[in-house]
């Protein structure tokens, strides 16, 4: 991996209390000592990784607090990311997991690190693009960025969602005006989708994940929820920017 520069990441769910209640192996065994010794092991071959992902769920929003970010800074890495698990942070109010991002990315800038996570997406679109200059959204699926190869031979949007567009030998045909792709991305573009129509943020979010849509089929609450949570992160972010430039 190093001789070919491929990068590597990891996910690392808070210190080792946190990490062990959520991430562990097959036997139920907690899995930072192992996580935290392989990121030393690429350390030690002069292939360190940037950064590290926290999943939050309920069990460990409550540990997940600024002494990550002192950790990250002692192994070195630069990057952290952060984001909630749709399913299983249900119980933390939206207003907690917000206060939680803005402390958090504030403890992180002042120690010089870069703090993001989903949550970031829709305001760092609002300040770096427009649709004046230059199609965008927040999915890369719906940019038509990504598409994913099955050994089945279906061709998804990406490797997370469950949406088919064609087939490997029609791969041509997947990009054709009134292919099922085309339909799909003009349907999720600001305007074209009832679901957003007239949400506040609808020209940065248009629609978010798609993953997190096609799950809403299954459960309304959890895309109403993951809507919230972009609102009132966009607003908060704002707020932060508006604060650091006075
Ligand atoms: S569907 Fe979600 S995971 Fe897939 S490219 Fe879009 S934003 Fe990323
Ligand atoms: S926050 Fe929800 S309603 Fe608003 S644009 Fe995003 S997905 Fe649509």
């Amino acid at each position: 991996m190093k001789k070919y520069q491929v990068k590597i990441s990891t996910s690392l769910d808070g210190l080792r209390e946190a990490n062990d209640l959520i991430r562990i192996d097959a036997r139920g065994k907690g899995t930072f000592d192992i996580i935290v010794s392989k990121i030393n092991l690429l350390k030690s071959i002069d292939y360190p990784i940037d950064g590290f992902s926290i999943t939050i769920t309920d069990a460990n929003f409550s540990l997940v607090d600024e002494k990550v970010i002192d950790f990250a800074k002692s192994l070195g890495v630069k990057d952290v990311s952060m984001d909630f698990d749709l399913v299983r942070s249900i119980n933390i109010p939206v207003e907690d997991c917000v206060h939680k991002i803005i402390s958090l990315r504030r403890y992180a800038h002042k120690n010089g690190l870069n703090f993001y996570g989903t949550w970031e997406t829709p305001y760092r679109i609002l300040i770096s693009n427009s649709w004046l200059s230059n199609p965008h959204a927040f999915c890369p699926a719906m940019e038509g960025k990504t598409i994913e190869f099955n050994v089945d031979g279906t061709l998804k949007t990406c490797g997370h969602t469950n949406t088919i567009v064609g087939r490997y030998e029609n791969f041509d045909e997947c990009f054709l005006p009134g292919s099922k792709y085309l339909e799909i991305i003009s349907s999720r573009l600001p305007g074209n989708n009832d679901f957003c129509k007239g949400c506040e943020i609808e020209g940065c979010c248009a629609g978010q994940c798609h993953v997190t849509l096609e799950s809403s089929k299954k459960d309304p609450s959890l895309v109403n929820r993951t809507c919230q949570l972009m609102k009132m992160a966009t607003k908060a972010l704002i707020r932060e920017y508006l604060q650091s430039s006075m």
